[in-house]
């Protein structure tokens, strides 16, 4: 990247965490939008944002760090990460552990960021955040609702440099774009879950598969593997073969997923055979139940009918209670 070899900058995805409101500049940018800013080893503040700061990571974040620090999805859950919630919701995430007096984040050192070609997407949003409305439209709209914002902190130095870019330039250099594509349906969950508000219920289960899903793509290849789900789910054999080697196949597969086991959303088909005996299975219930309640309401004729003749009346005289 041209303004710095081992940069700083991060945020909460998708803007920063701890940022204050006031810091958020009340003006929508787009792509050719202009901005003057270059973060590089060179600035007074180097590092400074690396340090008390909420960076919640996604699910590419956590494949792409522990895949360089070639740590499984346990190992590194464990050892760099705490958990949180996400966007104010109820749906359960992990932010990086910070570390020391100084709240670190676990990879600056005085020279910079240790994990920088895989530091995470909120890192390289940082100043320029975007908002991105897009809830259950196609992706045209989405287009249309998306719109970029800038953080001007008073500790970020940045700002003062002489280097010019347009927001688009600013995040190809910062490899934004591909982090959005990867990051786009989960996010979509999350903010899935927000517009339905916390009155509308998420099981605990539930909550745990997403947190699994998003958080441990190890368990759940096993799951996908290793439990009924290919006996309940119809997949294609090019689908099994490619989530079955590739962690980000999987890991978009994951969304799809959830999407459609928490919401509802299209994109899974329970097997025929599977839906099926579904259906034998609940037209037998309801049956059983037809019976049950028949019988019941013979049973509580015939002791009607019982109760009458002992006080010597018929069943349907008038004088009946
Ligand atoms: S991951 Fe790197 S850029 Fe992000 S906060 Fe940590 S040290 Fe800074
Ligand atoms: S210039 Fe801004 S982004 Fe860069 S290290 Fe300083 S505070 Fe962080």
């Amino acid at each position: 990247m041209a303004q710095s070899e081992q940069p700083e900058q991060h945020t909460v995805f998708p803007g920063k965490g701890n940022t204050n409101p006031s810091n958020i500049l009340p003006q929508k940018l787009d792509l050719n939008s202009s901005l003057k800013f270059q973060c590089h080893p060179g600035v007074s503040c180097f590092t400074a944002c690396c340090h008390t700061i909420k960076i919640i990571l996604t699910p590419y974040d956590i494949l792409m760090l522990r895949k360089r620090l070639q740590l499984s999805a346990d190992e590194f859950i464990t050892t760099y990460t705490e958990p949180t919630y996400l966007e104010k919701t109820d749906m359960p995430g992990v932010q990086l552990k910070l570390t020391g007096d100084k709240q670190a984040c676990p990879f600056v050192t005085p020279e910079g960021c240790t994990v920088y070609t895989d530091r995470p997407s909120a890192c390289r949003y940082y100043p320029v955040g975007m908002a991105d409305f897009h809830e259950g439209r196609n992706e045209e709209e989405d287009a249309e609702e998306k719109f970029f914002f800038l953080v001007k902190e008073a500790h970020c130095k940045g700002h003062e440099e002489d280097k010019h870019w347009t927001i688009g330039e600013w995040r190809a250099d910062q490899g934004v774009d591909l982090r959005d594509e990867m990051n786009k349906e989960w996010l979509r969950l999350v903010m899935r879950r927000k517009s339905f508000g916390l009155q509308a219920s998420l099981s605990e289960a539930a909550k745990r598969m997403f947190f699994m899903a998003s958080t441990d793509l190890d368990t759940f290849r096993s799951f996908v593997f290793e439990s009924s789900f290919l006996k309940t789910y119809d997949l294609d054999q090019e689908t099994i073969d490619r989530i079955k080697t590739d962690d980000v196949a999987l890991m978009l597969f994951s969304f799809t997923y959830l999407a459609n086991s928490l919401f509802g959303a299209p994109g899974l088909q329970i097997r025929e055979d599977k839906l099926r005996s579904k259906i034998e299975q609940l037209q037998k219930q309801q049956n059983e139940a037809v019976q049950r309640a028949e019988q019941e309401y013979k049973e509580l004729k015939a002791e009607r009918d019982r109760m009458l003749a002992e006080r010597g009346q018929r069943p349907g005289s008038p004088k009946e209670d």
